[in-house]
């Protein structure tokens, strides 16, 4: 049985809560959503300004050399690519995650069309996050492929000889269960099958290694765990044995290998580097450098290593109050009990029909939550195979134990109050 006590003795314990003191986070807010938005560093509104005044105001187009913004997609690929187990150069940030999928889907397709060209599918999960589903989708098109969509479950025995490209997103955004990716991978590559790995939920996260579980492709976001801000540059790393096989299909002058020869033929830049498009957006990536500059403070404090420690101990922690203090009122466990299959996040159900008009009650207990301050979402289900989901993540760098024990008890008091029942909190908006 835990208590108040002990939450705030493990934080009087916690070598990682100095951390904190990096984010600027509004009083009075739990913020279990950092696996959507990531919180604000308290050095980026400043870093932000002088970018802005200085480097674009003062030194204008000066500012791609002597400010360094040309070099920012790599900079900052650099810093990456330390969480997620790959090489300095072999990762550059930019564009969207959407962005990067078309694109090293586009360039696995071609090494696929190569090598194996009787290979007709693209494997994934029917819970993917959509985006990556409608970019595949909308490649099988362009290049006559098939997507196969299945259950977790189901992939081992799909991977056979007329599969391609195994597209996986690391951790499930629904269910916060996580692949193995070198397991995964493996037997893909047992079967001939190429690997992509979405990393949104991954970076920052958990600790990857997609050099030693000797991946492909892998693509992420740069404004969820990394804290680069809304709409933060994303990322792109290939496999240094893929990466000069292919062009990829959007060959804009930023990976051209000399972008200021102006030649009018197109010459791929060496390596990664050719991933890159068109002009990156650089406040945006001075944000999102910010963001990373935490974690790299952090690799003094144990790193990725410790920040997966703590994550664990957090959504342990959570599983276990919810259980203890809110049971009898139809919630449910969507993430795995087992540490190897957890992400940074739980998503609790509800039962289908516990809410008003028939539905989950699900939504309307996140903006109950909400409404009192303790921050996560909702992901509708399909009323099928897939529940009504309340998601809450949980970023070591800045959330506490007293904090998971404040946002159970908030829960509690959602539930035994019936206050989600208020008209207000079923009123739905744009974004969930
Ligand atoms: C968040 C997320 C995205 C977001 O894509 P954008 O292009 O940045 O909007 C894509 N894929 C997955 C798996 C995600 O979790």
């Amino acid at each position: 049985m835990s208590t108040l006590a002990h939450c705030q003795e493990l934080d009087s314990k916690d070598t990682l809560r100095p951390l904190k003191d990096q984010f600027s986070l509004p009083p009075g807010v739990i913020y279990l959503d950092g696996n959507s938005l990531g919180v604000l560093p308290r050095a980026t509104a400043a870093r932000v300004a002088e970018v802005v005044t200085q480097e674009w105001g003062v030194g204008l187009i000066r500012s791609w050399n002597t400010a360094g913004w040309f070099a920012m997609p790599q900079k900052a690929g650099n810093k990456i690519a330390k969480l997620i187990g790959a090489n300095a150069g072999e990762v550059v940030a930019t564009d969207t995650t959407s962005i990067n999928l078309y694109k090293v889907l586009s360039a696995a397709l071609n090494i696929a069309a190569a090598d194996a060209p009787t290979r007709k599918l693209i494997v994934s999960e029917r819970s993917n996050f959509p985006t990556d589903l409608y970019i595949a989708e909308a490649l099988c098109q362009e290049r006559g492929y098939t997507l196969k969509l299945l259950e977790p479950d189901e992939i081992a025995a799909a991977l056979t000889a007329d599969v391609a490209i195994l597209m996986l997103t690391h951790v499930n955004y629904r269910t916060g269960s996580m692949h193995d990716m070198a397991a995964v991978t493996q037997a893909a590559h047992t079967a001939g099958i190429l690997t992509v790995w979405d990393l949104a939920h991954s970076a920052g996260a958990v600790p990857v290694d997609v050099t030693a579980a000797e991946a492909d492709f892998a693509i992420g976001c740069g404004y969820k765990y990394l804290n680069g801000g809304p709409g933060a540059p994303a990322f792109v790393w290939v496999n240094p044995k893929h990466a000069e096989r292919f062009w990829q299909p959007l060959a804009g002058w930023w990976g051209h290998a000399t972008p200021f020869a102006f030649t009018p033929d197109y010459r791929p830049a060496p390596g990664v580097n050719r991933y890159l498009c068109g002009t990156q957006p650089i406040i945006n990536m001075a944000a999102l450098d910010c963001g990373l500059d935490v974690f790299m403070t952090a690799e003094a404090l144990g790193g990725m290593a410790a920040l997966r420690t703590k994550s664990l101990a957090l959504t342990d922690l959570f599983i276990a109050l919810v259980e203890e203090r809110c049971a009898g009122f139809g919630i449910g466990l969507a993430t795995p009990m087992t540490h190897e299959q957890r992400g940074s996040q739980v998503c609790l159900t509800r039962e289908h029909g516990a809410g008003l008009d028939g539905s989950s009650g699900a939504f309307a207990i996140v903006q109950a939550l909400i409404a009192r301050g303790v921050i996560g979402d909702y992901r509708a289900g399909d009323g099928k195979v897939h529940q009504d989901i309340m998601r809450f993540g949980f970023t070591p760098l800045y959330i506490g134990f007293e904090d998971v024990w404040h946002a159970v008890e908030h829960l509690r008091q959602v539930l035994l109050s019936e206050a989600w029942q208020r008209p207000e909190f079923n009123q739905k908006h744009a974004v969930t």
